[in-house]
Formats: C-alpha cells, sequence, structure tokens
C-alpha cells in the first residue's frame, strides 16, 4: 500500500499518517521531519535546506527527490509507505512516477485533507513539536497528557520555527503556487480523493479507513 497524504501545512497530514503507520504497520515517510533532523544532525543535507526551511520556501526538487528514493528503498518500505509532505511540486509527482513504474509499484491513493486558512492558521498557532520523537500536538485540540512535555518521550515541546506568524502566510502562499497544481495531476490520474479534513481527529481517522477499505 502506498499513500500520499496531501494538503497544506497544518492541514493534519503528520498526525492521520502517524496513526495510518500504528494501524498498518507500514512507515510515515515525512520529508520534513526528514530535514528537521538532517537540521539538528548538522548533516550537509541539514546546512543546504536549513535556512530554505526556515523562510518556508521548498527544498529543490533533486535533493528531495534523491532523498525519498533512497529511503524507499530500505527494507522497512517493502510492505508500503505513507507519504506524507511528498511530493509537493509536479515536478516531484512525476519522478515519484518514474521511479514507482522502474520498480512496478503503483500509488494506491492521494488523500487530500481540505481545511480552510483560517483553521490552518489556528492549528499551526498552536502546534506543538517533539524533536526526537517526532510526534505532533497541539495546545488545545490534540494537548499532551503534561503541557509542553511529550507524552511518549519526556522531551520539552517546541513550536517550529515556520509555524511562528511571519512565516506561516508565506508557506500558505507557496502551497498554493507550487504544491496545489499537484492536485490536478493526480485528478486527471483518477487518483486522488478528498475529505473534509475540517472534522476532528478521531473523525478524520475513520473517514480514511473506510477511504482505504480497512473498516
Ligand atoms: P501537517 O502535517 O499537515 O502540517 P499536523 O498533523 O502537524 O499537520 O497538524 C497541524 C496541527 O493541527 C497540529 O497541532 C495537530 O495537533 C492539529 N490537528 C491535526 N488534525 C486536526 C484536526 N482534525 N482538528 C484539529 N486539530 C488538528
Ligand atoms: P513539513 O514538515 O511537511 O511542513 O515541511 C517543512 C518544510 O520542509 C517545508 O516548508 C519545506 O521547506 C521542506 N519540505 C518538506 N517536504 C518537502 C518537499 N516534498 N519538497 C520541498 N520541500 C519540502
Amino acid at each position: 500500500m502506498i499513500i500520499v497524504l496531501f494538503g497544506p501545512p497544518g492541514a493534519g497530514k503528520g498526525t492521520q499518517s502517524a496513526k495510518l503507520m500504528e494501524k498498518f504497520g507500514i512507515p510515515a515517510l515525512s520529508t520534513g521531519d526528514m530535514f528537521r533532523a538532517a537540521i539538528a544532525a548538522e548533516t550537509p543535507v541539514g546546512v543546504e535546506v536549513k535556512s530554505v526551511m526556515e523562510a518556508g520556501d521548498l527544498v529543490n526538487d533533486e535533493l528531495v527527490n534523491r532523498l525519498v528514493f533512497e529511503r524507499l528503498e530500505d527494507p522497512d518500505c517493502q510492505n508500503g509507505v505513507i507519504l506524507d509532505g511528498y511530493p509537493r511540486t509536479v515536478a516531484q509527482a512525476e519522478a515519484l512516477d518514474v521511479w514507482l513504474q522502474n520498480h512496478h509499484l503503483k500509488l494506491d491513493k492521494v488523500i487530500e485533507l481540505k481545511v480552510d486558512d483560517e483553521a490552518l492558521i489556528e492549528r499551526r498557532a498552536g502546534r506543538l513539536y517533539a524533536p526526537k520523537s517526532k510526534k505532533v500536538y497541539h495546545k488545545d485540540f490534540n494537548p499532551p497528557k503534561v503541557a509542553g512535555i511529550c507524552d511518549e518521550s519526556g522531551e520539552k515541546l517546541i513550536q517550529r520555527d515556520d509555524d511562528k506568524p511571519d512565516v506561516v502566510r508565506h508557506r500558505l502562499d507557496v502551497y498554493n503556487q507550487q504544491t496545489a497544481p499537484v492536485l490536478g495531476y493526480y485528478l486527471a490520474q483518477q487518483r486522488l480523493v478528498t475529505l473534509d479534513g475540517m472534522a476532528n481527529i478521531e473523525d478524520v481517522y475513520q473517514h480514511i479507513l473506510q477511504l482505504l477499505g480497512a473498516k
């Protein structure tokens, strides 16, 4: 099973992919998490992408594709994968199709989570992130058991730099200009399904399971 979770920043992709990963026992591959880990570890990739990410712009297609394709070769991806935050440009979607074809694989579904801009901004403003466990919380909508602390790892939760107010709007513009065209690409392939991402976390999850025929 190869699924793409699609939507603007804050739509709930990471939240849902964590639940799906647990349910189906396949990895969730978040390109954003990969880059954040590279930045934290100060690897050459991390050094290259740091300023781009902080500004809320997209990392170049070639680098993203290379990292994703390397990761997809890992043994734990052989039974399937949930892609979160990739592809984010038509060029990435095209490159992914070529890679899949070369590996005799196909995308099962592209699931778009549709959320209106005001809700996205509210979600991003309250998002709390655990850099080590990569768990995502929201101060009101999905709070940790102890304020400011990750339930799983006990680490301190932080606000992502690119969730700070001055970057939030810019990332929405980047989504609308560079990422939204990918929807047309998958619509033409009849792989796109759009869900109401405004519902609460559990309802969105149940809806996705239904769609995947897992309920
Ligand atoms: P994305 O990965 O698409 O950027 P996240 O999964 O990180 O989005 O979610 C963004 C924020 O919104 C997080 O703080 C998360 O807890 C919260 N959130 C996710 N889904 C919902 C939902 N259905 N209703 C309310 N808040 C949500
Ligand atoms: P995310 O965690 O998905 O919100 O991504 C955080 C940031 O990582 C984005 O704003 C981009 O700078 C970068 N990024 C993540 N995925 C991609 C991608 N597929 N293409 C280009 N840049 C990406």
